[in-house]
């Protein structure tokens, strides 16, 4: 790239990828692009995915004519499912995006791979090696060491393509023979020194069945895949920095039908958050949640569950932007964006978590009426619903106070406050129990208040949400917390991933009450509860006991505790 055009992408705000694209189109290397996301279907996809598959769809989209393909590396037989294959279609779609016609799968080119694979052992540049995984292993060398040459490595050509068409036709068990390429044991770069390109497997494959028995490396098929497609631009996460040489020489090496460029960016990481498949697999195989779609995962499927709207997630990573070297993202950061997402898009309603009964003591018994509630400020098309009230209504036990501090503008003996869209109530007299625990407070209202103002104009300082007992429904809520207890967990910590864990990642309300409206909520319909935060109408709900899921407090309290270095 000449200097000029790199001050013009920087000047035009480009992160590095998106300027040497604009490169290739400018020089006309390039008419226009194909990107492609790889996943291997072995779990469900993370936010870490979430990142790759806004940059490689989101890129594509930008520039005419262009295309973003989705492709299974589904290379590996042992640990891949159909079940991830339709996990990963729906996440991706559900994020807004779409690979049209361009799904692929690795395992359709395995007939081709094998093609390549036979030509590079004509070139005499692959061979066929019977050393153990562990002799292989031995044999590597270091990053300061050489590796040494297998013994094996001077096979005739004839020898090596007899040993892997009989690989190829089930003659040998696993882990005893492997096809390697033949480079340079002696390169600086690891993974030059002759890598392993096919590995027996007596396995059946999700796509394949067991038409095959060998299965090709994932740093043999990547390239290759890509070169079939025509991919311009393979972009991946910085790990595969090291592979590149090798990317290149097969790309160089075999009559491949394009010339895929490799390019590398900085991994996702985010505070309290493990994004690797496999320590994800282990969370749900050990049982330390429910599921890949427990809404306290990092995975798409669970964020989903959770509420966090797609766009938010979109929005996070567009705004984070696309690094060279790995980085520590705040969690705090996605959770604005889904706040700032949901406090647009979200209906408000009213519920309430921790009740206590409040008495309106002058509104007469079996009266009761419907009040007009706004159901989100923020969007005046969204219309206003009816809220029951009457002589009995739930309020949040922390909005009461018998002896409270100079500052409390909520209720407490004497003092006035508002329900919102009710009435003012003042608070008589509490009623407690034998232990002296308050159960029930005493109030008296200003009939001239409906609506929720005085005629006099006079004020009150505290607005209050509440609930109509008569006509409440009882829900259970659950409240998330971060499931990892560290800033950055180690998975490998001493006590094993549990110990890792925040034990009050989860806590359950079972006992809430919501106004009547949230009980015809659909899974996934998401709310703000006033003053409370956002919830989402989860799967396990039945009609006559919603389940709702916190998926995000009102404000940072999160950012403020962990600066406090204490749980909440
Ligand atoms: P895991 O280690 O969690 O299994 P992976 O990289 O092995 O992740 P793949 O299914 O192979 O999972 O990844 C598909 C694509 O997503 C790759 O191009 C990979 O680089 C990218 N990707 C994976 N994790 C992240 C992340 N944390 N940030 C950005 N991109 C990621
Ligand atoms: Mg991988």
């Amino acid at each position: 790239m000449t200097e000029d055009s790199r001050a013009e992408a920087r000047s035009e705000g480009l992160d590095f990828i998106r300027a040497i694209v604009a490169e290739d189109l400018a020089t006309g290397k390039h008419a226009s692009i194909v990107t492609r996301f790889p996943p291997e279907p072995n779990g469900y996809l993370h936010l870490g995915h979430a990142k790759a598959i806004c940059l490689d769809f989101g890129l594509a989209r930008e520039i005419p004519n262009s295309r973003c393909h989705l492709r299974f590396d589904d290379t590996n037989p042992a640990t891949e499912e159909t079940e991830y294959v339709d996990g990963i279609m729906n996440d991706v779609r559900w994020l807004g995006f779409d690979w049209k016609k361009h799904l692929y799968y690795a395992s359709d080119y395995f007939e081709q791979l094998y093609e390549w694979a036979v030509a590079l052992i004509r070139m005499g540049k692959a061979f066929v090696d019977d050393q153990t995984p562990d002799e292989i292993r031995a044999n590597q060398g270091s990053l300061t060491e050489p590796g040494r040459e297998s013994p094996f490595r001077g096979r005739s050509v004839e020898e090596n393509l007899d040993l892997f068409a009989r690989m190829r036709a089930g003659e040998f068990p696993e882990e005893s023979r492997v096809l390697r390429a033949k480079i340079d044991m002696a390169a600086s770069v690891v993974a030059m020194r002759d890598p392993i390109l096919y590995r027996i497997q007596h396995k059946a494959h999700h796509r394949t069945g067991t038409t095959w028995c060998i299965y090709p490396m994932y740093d043999f098929a990547h390239p290759l895949s890509d070169a079939i497609e025509h991919v311009t631009h393979s972009l991946c996460t910085l790990e595969f920095l090291d592979h590149r040489p090798l990317y290149d020489w097969l790309i160089e090496q075999l009559p491949v039908p394009s010339r895929p460029r490799q390019i590398e960016f900085a991994r996702l990481n985010v505070t309290h958050t493990i994004t690797s498949k496999r320590f994800l697999k282990r969370l749900v195989d050990e049982g330390f949640v429910t599921g890949w779609d427990d809404p306290r995962m990092p995975t798409i499927a669970a964020m989903r569950r959770r509420g966090y709207p797609a766009r938010a997630l979109r929005e996070f990573c567009d705004a984070i932007g696309i690094a060279k070297r790995d980085n520590l993202i705040e969690l705090a950061n996605l959770e604005f964006h889904v706040r700032q997402a949901l406090n647009q898009e979200a209906l408000r309603r009213m519920a309430v978590l921790d009740p206590i009964k409040l008495v309106i003591e002058n509104y007469p018994e079996g009266q009761e009426e419907s009040l007009d509630a706004i159901n989100n400020p923020e969007d005046p098309g969204a219309g206003t619903r009816k809220v029951p009230f009457s002589r009995e209504i739930w309020i949040e036990r922390e909005d009461f106070m018998e002896d409270p501090p100079k500052k409390f503008f909520r209720l407490s003996p004497g003092k006035e406050v508002r329900l919102r869209y009710a009435y003012f109530v003042t608070c008589q007299s509490v009623v407690k129990n034998a232990e002296g625990e308050i159960v029930e407070l005493r109030c008296t209202y200003d009939p001239a208040t409906r609506g929720g103002d005085a005629p006099d104009g006079r004020k009150v300082k505290g607005t209050l949400h509440w609930v109509s007992a008569r006509h409440a429904v009882a829900a259970e809520v659950r409240l998330y917390g971060t499931l990892f207890k560290d800033e950055v967990p180690d998975p490998h910590a001493p006590g094993g991933l549990g110990a890792a864990l925040d034990p009050d990642s989860l806590r359950v309300v079972e006992r809430a009450w919501l106004e009547p409206a949230l009980a015809e909520a659909a899974p996934g319909e998401r709310f703000q509860f006033e003053r409370l935060g956002y919830f989402c109408a989860d799967p396990d709900g039945r009609p006559d006991r919603p389940v709702f899921n916190r998926t995000a407090t009102l404000r940072d309290t999160w950012a403020k505790v962990a600066k406090q270095g204490g749980a909440e």
